[in-house]
């Protein structure tokens, strides 16, 4: 027992936080019974916390940018890495083995570190993320729309599950920290110790700005009065206290955001093809005695429905007993050879071992396991269970449909082979009203397109396993942070927040309108039309003595800087050469009388790639200097044909500036339009540079 944790901390306003008194709740160690501490919150000001979210939380991060939050987020998974041992020791105590403790901890610590990856990679180094192209809403162009994203001016509450107390809060911390929005964290009482301990970690490591993590380390049942329509809410838990939490009038009137994640019936679909001794077979017996056993069965995404054809349950259930009988052995997670630990506490025992009993008389008969209190030898006092695997004669029975035992049970329903079985496989998977997740197990295509189909509308993400990805697959109960992983109907209808969409929950789409220099002030990104800078050609709006902006390093280089280039023609023997040397001889190039047939050329034409290359060389600078690559092209468009005796120009114009928070250089992306003789655009695109901050290379 941890005898130096009386009452459990909070840590609001940068003070870690201690009721006066003895009351509250007890936290108990899972297995063991003993008494790890207290939790409440009684005398907290919950007010004043969320108060010091909205104004210190948001005035530091406000300080940072996008990268530079995404880049302190790898400093602290890097640091939190260092110490998972402690961590695991604490895990234990939840009845979590080292198996589960490692899904639990190093999966938050792994979602910290692709978030981290994630937010450098696909959002801007600013704090506006430009959502969708320009809308020219004028017909000189001096009035235009286009939506912007910016972070929401409140705090982002988060009330966790018992299940996963490091990795449900890191995997909703991440998106709101890269997005600016201060975190007000709300663990859950059974699995308190383990979360405030990571709390604490991420507090001593000194990486997180003052007011952008707080922990209330208690109930704080009336956390979402002090909420308003700055403010947001994700909730995992019970769909009984989501409803009563949509329900409250600044949700339901005041206009807090509120996401839910509840009660989960997700359903594991075997196809008729895959038959015992097949790989399939096996990968789907693998896969539902996983998701029966890691963590106790206590996982939102546990398969609670094996959904198989009719001829194929015996062989089912014979094969998941026999693996169960093979692998199972439950007991204090911390004693050698146990692979099932406990249940999160004893309230969660009576409440599975309720439900299962509603099922036994609903239908359902046990198949594998036992009700009794499992055999765990000196492990007394523990919220010990056996697996329990039902079969259900009438598939349709409402209990196995609506009724979530959160431990370590699965019912197997029969689906006939009326149409071949894959749409009585999905009305089947439909009756759950709307899960996390489903695992559709066939190597016949056609069986997994029309089941992914008919059930992908009542699920927030669908794994197709067969032989092929059965080793390599991340597995049916494993929410990846790079997919955006929702849950529609009886799962809380809101998202699982995975990938960079997670980063946008935390923030407000607007839609602004105003003329391209407003437009380019707002966004940090240069819009036709705005106000330039241009070196080059006079004729075409360069100035006498302007610096080439391929001489400028990013500390000197401005959004709007451009260069324009005078004309250059091309002939018929420019076009000729380009297609002997490239060996690109198509007719539009090279025959006269087939590319005059051809009714979007005046007869041979220039290759679109000779005018790119060209115009690289219009624009290029090429002493040594800042520039240190050219790393691709975008949005590349020909919009006009160019014959010999046609000429073109290039202006080309800084359109947005990224400095990489890691390197000494960063991303420049050219705005690049070639024009002919007669000012038609003959192509538009895109140039994406790395360029140093300071000259240095070359100075
Ligand atoms: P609860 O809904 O009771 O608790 C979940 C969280 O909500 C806890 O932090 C709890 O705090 C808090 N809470 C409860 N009531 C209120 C309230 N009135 N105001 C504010 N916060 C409140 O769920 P359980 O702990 O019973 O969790 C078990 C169930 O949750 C499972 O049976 C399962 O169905 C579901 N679940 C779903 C998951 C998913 O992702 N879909 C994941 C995990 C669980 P406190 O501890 O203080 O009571």
């Amino acid at each position: 027992m941890n005898t130096t944790i009386e009452m459990m901390p909070s840590y609001v306003q940068e003070k870690w936080w201690v009721p006066e008194g003895s009351g509250g709740t007890e936290a108990l160690d899972a297995s063991t019974g003993e008494v790890l501490g207290r939790v409440s919150t009684e005398g907290l000001d919950l007010s004043a916390a969320v108060h010091y979210g909205r104004t210190t939380g948001q005035a530091e991060l406000g300080k940072l940018t996008l990268h530079q939050r995404a880049l302190k987020l790898r400093e602290l998974a890097t640091y939190l890495n260092g110490r998972r041992e402690e961590l695991y020791e604490i895990s234990a105590r939840t009845g979590a083995t080292r198996g589960d403790s490692m899904v639990d901890i190093d999966g938050g610590i792994g979602v910290l570190f692709t978030y981290s990856s994630k937010g450098r990679r696909e959002l801007p180094n600013s704090n506006v993320i430009v959502d969708g192209p320009l809308e020219v809403l004028s017909k000189d162009g001096s009035f235009a729309g286009e939506h912007i994203y910016t972070r929401i001016p409140g705090v982002a509450v988060q009330i966790n599950a018992f299940n996963f107390p490091v990795w449900g809060m890191l995997e909703k911390f991440a998106p709101a920290f890269i997005a600016g929005v201060p975190t007000v964290v709300k663990p859950a009482t059974p699995s308190m110790e383990l979360a405030v301990a990571g709390v604490r970690m991420m507090v001593e490591s000194g990486i997180l700005p003052p007011g952008s993590l707080q922990l209330l380390s208690g109930p704080a049942r009336s956390i979402l009065d002090a909420l308003d329509y700055r403010d947001m809410v994700s909730f995992t838990g019970s769909a009984s206290t989501a409803n009563l939490l949509r329900a409250h009038p600044n949700v339901a009137a005041g206009g807090v955001r509120f996401n839910a994640e509840t009660d989960s019936l997700n359903a594991a679909i075997l196809g008729p093809d895959a038959v015992p001794g097949t790989p399939e077979f096996d990968a789907f017996i693998r896969s539902v005695v996983t998701e029966m056993t890691v963590k106790a069965g206590q996982k939102c995404t546990a398969v609670r429905r094996a959904i198989v054809p009719e001829q194929l349950k015996p062989a089912v259930i014979e094969a998941i007993g026999a693996r169960l009988a093979g692998r199972v052995v439950v007991g204090d997670p911390r004693t050698e050879g146990v692979t099932m630990g406990a249940l999160a506490s004893l309230d969660q025992l009576s409440s599975v071992r309720a439900a299962v009993d509603t099922m036994l008389h609903s239908g359902g008969t046990l198949a594998w396991g036992t009700l009794d209190a499992p055999d765990v030898g000196s492990a007394g006092g523990g919220a010990f269970m056996s697996p329990v695997l039902l079969d259900w004669a009438d598939p349709d029975s409402p209990a196995v449909h609506t009724l979530e035992a959160f431990g370590p049970v699965c019912g197997v329903l029969g689906f006939s082979m009326h149409d071949g079985g894959a749409s009585e496989a999905v009305r089947l998977a439909a009756l759950g009203a709307g899960s996390l997740v489903a695992t559709v197990c066939t190597n016949d295509p056609d069986f997994a397109r029309s089941v992914v189909t008919g059930i992908a509308g009542h699920h927030g993400r669908v794994l197709m396993l067969n032989r092929e990805d059965a080793r390599s697959s991340t597995g049916h109960g494993s929410p990846v942070p790079h997919l955006v992983h929702g849950g529609p109907g009886r799962a809380g209808g809101g998202e699982e927040l995975g990938g960079i969409r997670s980063v946008m929950h935390h923030m407000q789409r607007t839609a602004i309108q105003g003329s391209p220099n407003m437009l380019t002030a707002v966004t940090g990104v240069w819009h036709a039309g705005a106000d330039r800078v241009v070196a080059g050609d006079p004729e075409y709006g360069g100035m006498e003595g302007a610096v080439h902006p391929f001489r400028k390093s990013l500390a000197e280089l401005r959004i709007g800087d451009a260069f324009a280039s005078g004309l250059r023609q091309v002939t018929l023997a420019d076009i000729t050469a380009f297609a002997q040397s490239t060996g690109d001889t198509f007719y539009a190039h090279t025959d006269p009388v087939a590319a005059q047939k051809n009714p979007f050329f005046p007869g041979i034409v220039a290759h679109g790639y000779l005018l790119v290359s060209w115009a690289a060389g219009l624009f290029v600078e090429p002493a040594p200097g800042p520039v240190l690559a050219n790393y691709g092209l975008e949005n590349l468009r020909f919009l006009t044909p160019v014959a010999p005796g046609d000429s073109i120009r290039v202006t080309l114009t800084a359109k947005q500036i990224s400095p990489r928070v890691t390197d000494d250089y960063g991303e420049v992306c050219w705005d690049t339009v070639l024009h002919n003789q007669n000012g038609d655009i003959v192509a538009s695109y895109d140039v994406l540079t790395l360029v140093e901050k300071e000259n240095t290379l070359y100075p």
